[in-house]
């Protein structure tokens, strides 16, 4: 890697620790939220085989704007329209309900572009093995299982985008929690 993608991926690292500094993961520990999307850009590079930069900074940052006060005009002007636009696909519209925001992922799947593709494998990856492994702290068998059926339907949307990533994801999926 190069000195000044290293620099980049360096500087996407701080930022999204300080925007997410004062968050939390749902699990009974409450891990720091940064493990998160540090976890996605493991996944990506060291499961996926992903080198592409703009997919691992937009993985990074891939919470940003719609868990903190980031906007996208402040990810435009930090790191480039295009990075913004990434995250910005990857992004749920809060102004709308829980219901609907599930609905348009799954809705919208089949329109994101490559790389938000990637990113959006990752997380859902990312996700089921949380439910697996360190579930928010409330949730009954049924909302497991929900959610893991849902983020199914999230990715049968976006097949056909990377093979390794989609098989990984159908590995965790086999872990459905059962009654
Ligand atoms: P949420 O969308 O509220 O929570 C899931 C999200 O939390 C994940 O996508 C992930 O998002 C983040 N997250 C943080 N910590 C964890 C963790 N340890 N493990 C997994 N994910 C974590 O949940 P639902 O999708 O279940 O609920 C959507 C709506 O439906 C809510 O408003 C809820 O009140 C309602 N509801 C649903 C029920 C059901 O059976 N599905 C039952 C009762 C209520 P990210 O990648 O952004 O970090
Ligand atoms: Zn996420």
């Amino acid at each position: 890697m190069d000195k000044q993608a290293l620099q980049q991926l360096m500087r996407t690292l701080a930022f999204a620790a300080r925007k997410h500094r004062d968050q939390r993961r749902k699990d009974i520990e409450a891990s720091p939220y940064i493990n998160h999307p540090i976890t996605l850009a493991d996944i990506l590079v060291n499961e996926g085989g992903v080198t592409d930069r703009e997919t691992l900074i937009a993985a990074l940052l891939h919470d940003t704007i719609e868990d903190t006060d980031t906007t996208a005009e402040e990810i435009a002007s930090e790191f480039g329209l295009v990075i913004a636009g990434l995250v910005m696909e990857v992004s749920d519209d809060s102004s709308l309900s829980k219901l609907e925001r599930k609905e348009l992922q799954i809705r919208h799947a089949p329109d994101l572009s490559h790389k938000a593709r990637l990113v959006k494998l990752a997380d859902k990856i990312a996700n089921l093995r949380d439910i697996d492994q360190s579930p928010p702290a409330d949730w009954s068998l049924q909302r497991k299982q929900a959610y893991f059926d849902w983020a199914k339907a999230v990715i049968d949307g976006l097949r056909g985008t990377h093979e390794g990533l989609e098989a990984i994801f159908d590995a965790a999926y086999r872990k459905r929690p059962e009654g």
